[in-house]
């Protein structure tokens, strides 16, 4: 039912995409194209070159993490449009982009990319699993590129409480027990790692760093190791230095 719903709502908003002549979704300015962007913000999102990122204070057990750009501009609109409101076409721009950073991240070889899973009521409001959609397109570009690369769910997001008032310390409590794994989904993972593939996970942006620590962690107990965290962008403050 998920399922269907969320290929329903995917077909709708290419559909849209299609027929209304949709404002750019990086800077709402010159008619969009090439996926809801203008030529400007296609070029913007092209000249961007991935980096290691490192949150502070950065939580234990966070893998090495590598962002495209800052959270900021025409990215920062564009994931706004894309995971808020319903902007699907813009899985394409934003997933070649993911496609580069995790090429940038990790040695060509086989990967499986693991999309941070969103709870239910997030994949409601946001009109189907936007990582999980993200996470794909990825894939496909990788695999044109020579890659082997697929997608891979073998963790579950349970329903969380609202982070707003948390401290650090409860946020990262919270975050751990956020993730269970899918006993159905594991041998399949495990296999492929045990066979030479390495396992990226990937998010659209990173701010403290405890969700993608957790979704390590909780990988780790499964005995599966995480190389490396691709995302699309990093809250500004946290870009360092490669
Ligand atoms: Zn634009």
């Amino acid at each position: 039912m998920a399922v269907r719903g969320s290929l329903l709502s995917d077909t709708w908003s290419a559909l849209v995409d299609l027929v209304l002549p949709a404002e750019c979704a990086g800077c709402a300015a010159a008619a969009g194209h090439g996926g809801g962007l203008c030529a400007d913000c296609v070029a913007a999102l092209a000249a961007a070159r991935p980096a290691r990122v490192r949150p502070q204070p950065e939580p234990p057990g966070l893998p090495r993490c590598v962002a495209l750009a800052a959270y900021a501009g025409s990215l920062r609109a564009a994931i706004l449009a894309y995971k808020e409101r319903g902007r699907h076409g813009l899985a394409g721009p934003l997933g070649d982009r993911l496609a580069d950073v995790v090429a940038a991240a990790v040695v060509p070889g086989p990967v499986l990319l693991v999309p941070v899973p969103a709870t239910a009521t997030a994949s409601r409001d946001r009109y189907g699993d936007h990582m999980l959609r993200l996470a794909r397109r990825a894939a496909r570009a990788l695999t044109r590129r020579g890659w082997q690369a697929g997608v891979a769910c073998p963790l579950r997001a349970r329903p969380r409480p609202d982070s707003a008032e948390l401290s650090s310390v409860d946020r990262l409590r919270a975050a751990e027990a956020a993730f269970v794994l899918v006993p159905g989904r594991l041998a399949a993972v495990t296999a492929a790692v045990r066979g030479g593939v390495r396992l990226v996970v990937v998010d659209d942006v990173v701010t403290t760093g405890a969700t993608l620590a957790a979704v390590a962690a909780r990988l780790r107990a499964a005995a599966l190791d995480v190389q490396v965290a691709a995302v699309l962008a990093a809250t500004q403050r946290r870009v360092s230095a490669r």
